[in-house]
């Protein structure tokens, strides 16, 4: 499946240590968990969630006495779960309306995958006999509004636009009113992507909120964060920046498929309490998926 297929790179590597390590230990012992660490650290899985995660790991192993490596192995894949389940009861389900206009903002950096994640994201709702529109809001970003254009045209649904350089609040105005009008069921918002100045960007989303609020009651219904998980514990940094600038629903991890790190995920989860809901593993129309605990662990060891 695509998940499995996705995680390729992170498997070969990360699996492959594990493995290597389990066959040449006899014993678990303080070395075996050093090593497992620093496996675990290459992978991105991040400083706490190391710790967490090797501390449950001593724990279960001396409560249920295990002597030999390989049975570590399953271990580590529940602690994995648990880990993520664990850190916040958040639902991992987009919050859609239904029967009335669902409202879903995206806020990233440039070149994270945001546009690709729109129009990946216009392709399903589309598929599911939903009627779509984009709202191309990042107006600063050469190119951007074209880009936009082209997922548009590719996938069959209408794009909302102004010039380059116009106020995105406006073409968010005039976005809202288009979907009110040809009862849209699913608006999804592009927005510019800077990061260098954060009082500005938090401005401007701001500015992009209050009329999405104004127009319709309740939305956004999501404001989805997509982070590149190829940019590692940078990718960490750039959360923690928008989760200052705006209220982040979700985070959509693009670009799993290019990264033998694929523990990020696990970070995330764990120091954000932010949920990943969306997965990016390919570059086409249908490489998005659900964000599954439990099959991105399977993933991982399968
Ligand atoms: P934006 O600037 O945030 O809108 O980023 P784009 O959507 O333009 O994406 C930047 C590049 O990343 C493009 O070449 C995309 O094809 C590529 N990309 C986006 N998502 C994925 C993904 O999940 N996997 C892979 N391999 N490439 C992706």
């Amino acid at each position: 499946d695509k998940f499995k297929e996705g995680l390729t790179k992170t498997r070969n590597s990360f699996t492959g240590r594990v493995n290597d390590l389990v066959a040449r230990y006899r014993k678990v012992d303080e070395d075996f968990f050093e090593e497992l660490e620093e496996i675990l650290f290459q992978a991105d899985v991040g400083y706490e969630t190391v710790e967490m995660l090797i501390d449950e790991l001593k724990m279960e192993v001396k409560r249920k006495n295990i002597q030999d490596p390989a049975d570590v192995q399953s271990v580590i894949s529940e602690k994995l779960v648990d880990i993520y389940q664990g850190a916040s009861s958040a639902s991992v389900d987009l919050n859609m309306q239904e029967g009335s206009l669902t409202v879903i903002l995206f806020v990233g950096v440039n070149g994270v995958g945001k546009t690709t994640t729109i129009g990946k994201l216009a392709h399903r709702f589309k598929q599911e006999g939903k009627k779509v529109i984009l709202a191309a809001g990042d107006t600063f970003r050469a190119g951007a509004i074209e880009q936009l254009e082209v997922w548009g045209e590719r996938v069959g649904v209408e794009v909302v636009k102004q010039a380059a350089g116009s106020d995105p609040a406006a073409v968010m105005f005039d976005s809202l009113q288009a979907a009110k009008a040809r009862g849209a069921d699913v608006l999804l918002c592009d927005t510019a992507g800077r990061l260098q100045n954060k009082v500005n960007l938090m401005k401007e989303l701001e500015k992009v909120k209050r009329v999405i609020e104004r127009e319709v009651p309740g939305a956004p219904h999501e404001v989805l964060l997509v982070l590149d998980a190829t940019t590692g514990q940078n990718a960490l940094i750039q959360a923690k920046t928008f989760k200052e600038a705006t209220d982040v629903t979700g985070i959509v991890l693009s670009k799993l498929d290019g990264t033998a790190k694929g523990g990020i995920v696990l970070a995330i989860r764990n120091e954000l309490e932010i949920p990943v809901k969306l997965v990016g593993l390919g570059e086409k129309m249908d490489d998005l998926q659900e964000f599954d605990p439990e099959k991105y662990v399977y993933g991982l060891f399968a």
